[in-house]
């Protein structure tokens, strides 16, 4: 229990936004704040974002995570291994663990030195390796090996935050959560549709504007829209399907 409580303690330090304030440089915090100019003219309005989430779903119905994964567990172990690393790497890693630890038994069973020899090429493993074990322990002893469904009880556990405990309620089980993630920050702020100071901040403007309707994979969309399109440094306007509808002073090409 001691251990899982530092390792909790530790685990809040892996939440992607508040950690990368605190350790990334100046430029990449630039990437995570919206920048004065960019203020949008004016909000959006009901139809709009309803037009926007009408593409979005038109052109990818059924969007995916791009997190490997064979089941709850392992899909929590992923998430938590995907902070401040790209679900590329990840992904790499992942296959040889979730092959020999798909279950919290087997995770516990194989123990701290095996999984971060096994997850080493992913950043903070250290930390990382110890949460994995720690959450297994706790889902053990507390869940039945099962993942819990309610935030708090997922938050409750090591290397767990808002974010995580939002991506598993999502993916997992279905529930119409947005976890904001650097790509979601940057177009919720950068396209005035859900402008906040805070990752939380801008999920509950997202949670407010966005229609029941496409909450369910309102996250992924708006993640694939960030990761491939509303990229960080140079944005593909050219080519995103909500240019018109978009609030962004500096477009790289208006609608
Ligand atoms: S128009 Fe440009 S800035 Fe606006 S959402 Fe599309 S890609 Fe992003």
């Amino acid at each position: 229990m001691g251990m899982g409580n530092m390792a909790s303690k530790s685990a809040k330090r892996l939440e992607p936004e508040a950690a990368l304030k605190r350790s990334k440089p100046k430029s990449a915090r630039k990437l995570l704040a919206p920048a004065k100019s960019t203020k949008p003219s004016r909000p959006w309005t009901l139809a709009e974002v309803t037009e926007a989430f009408r593409r979005f779903r038109a052109a990818n119905p059924e969007p995916r995570g791009e997190l490997a994964h064979v089941n709850p567990y392992t899909l929590l172990v992923a998430v938590v291994l995907s902070a401040q690393a790209t679900d590329a790497g990840v992904n790499k890693a992942t296959p040889a663990l979730f092959a020999l630890a798909d279950t919290p038994q087997k995770m516990v069973k194989l123990g701290e030195p095996r999984v971060r020899d096994l997850i080493k090429t992913i950043g903070l493993f250290r930390n990382k390796a110890k949460n994995v074990v720690a959450l297994s322990e706790r889902l053990v002893a507390e869940h039945g090996s099962q993942v819990p469904r309610t935030r708090e009880a997922l938050e409750a556990l090591p290397g767990v935050g808002r974010k995580t405990a939002n991506v598993v309620l999502n993916m997992a089980f279905g529930e119409p959560t947005i976890a904001v993630d650097t790509h979601i920050f940057r177009i919720g702020n950068r396209t005035g549709l859900a402008p906040g100071k805070t990752p939380f901040e801008v999920e509950q403007k997202l949670e407010a504007a966005i229609p029941d309707e496409f909450k369910r994979h309102a996250h992924h969309w708006l993640i694939l829209h960030g990761r491939y399109v509303c990229v960080a440094r140079k944005p593909l306007c050219e080519k995103c399907l909500i240019n018109d509808l978009c609030k962004w002073s500096e477009k790289t090409v208006a609608a």
